[in-house]
């Protein structure tokens, strides 16, 4: 039956950026839908887990820095202790940093790709070997933005990653649909979080954006767990390299 196929149950889903925001929400999603879940981030995942094992599902919790390449071994070497497989990787971590072009800084640069894209493709390339020896094909999801398709202003790096990342979506897709891995994304509105509180903590920002969202609201991490649930199912296995928004309307105003 068709809603069979949206179940994750025996799935094994890393997801950076699990501590807070849109990846503790998409972790929860997921463990809703059957999946164990492995959260990665810099800080706590204690929210995460208890969604999680709410859901009755396990959580491991991997404590990394990923604006350099050093943990990714570490992440699938540990995902691979505790759960024998990766079924899903959801690319969720990203920093921004906001400054006029005109006196943006090399450090702002270098941070926000390297978290946003550098470390999200190595990541993706670790895991697609694991995927591949496996030889069950996976999953993986990009958590891109509406700076993937819009220039914005002020995040110049930003920008240039989540462009980047759904460029990349779309390559990883084409190289890897071979091996039965699914490379997609998802571009989220203007979502209430912390990487947008000095949007909405500013008035006429906050009432710009909001006057521009056909559904009049900032969308929440539970907007998007159909999303996620269904880009990691088996009812997604013919969707490949696309990026899905998630965005009230934003892009279609
Ligand atoms: P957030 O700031 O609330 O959470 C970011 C998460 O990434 C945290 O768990 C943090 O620990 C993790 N992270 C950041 N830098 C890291 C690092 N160096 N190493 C390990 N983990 C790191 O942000 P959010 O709104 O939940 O954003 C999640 C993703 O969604 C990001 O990629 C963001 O760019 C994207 N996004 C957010 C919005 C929005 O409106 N909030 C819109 C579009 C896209």
């Amino acid at each position: 039956m068709i809603l069979d196929s949206f179940h994750l149950s025996g799935k094994t889903a890393i997801v950076t950026g699990a501590s807070t925001g849109l990846g503790e929400g998409m972790a929860e999603a997921l463990a809703q839908a059957g999946a164990d879940i492995v959260g990665v981030a810099r800080s706590s995942c204690d929210g995460a887990r208890k969604k999680v094992e709410a859901a009755g599902r396990k959580f491991l919790e991997i404590n990394a820095d990923l604006v350099s390449l050093e943990p990714i071994e570490r992440i699938v070497e540990g995902t691979k202790k505790e759960f024998g497989k990766i079924d899903i990787l959801v690319n969720n971590a990203g920093i921004i940093r906001r400054e006029d072009a005109i006196n943006f800084t090399e450090k702002d640069w270098d941070d926000v790709l390297n978290v946003n894209l550098k470390t999200l493709f190595f990541l993706s390339q670790r895991v697609a070997k694991e995927f591949v020896a496996q030889g069950n094909g996976g999953k993986i999801v990009n958590i891109a933005s509406m700076l993937s398709y819009q220039g914005g202003i002020r995040v110049p790096s930003y920008t240039s990653a989540k462009s980047g990342v759904m460029g990349l979506t779309r390559l990883l897709a084409n190289e890897w649909a071979k091996y039965g891995i699914n490379v997609n994304g998802i571009a989220p509105g203007y979502m209430a979080t912390n990487n947008t509180k000095a949007l909405r903590e500013d008035a006429q920002r906050n009432a710009e954006i909001l006057g521009r969202i056909p559904a009049g609201r900032w969308g929440t991490p539970e907007d998007l767990g159909g999303a996620v649930v269904f880009l990691c199912s088996r009812a997604a296995d013919y969707v490949q390299g696309y990026t899905l928004a998630v965005d009230g309307g934003w892009l279609a105003r």
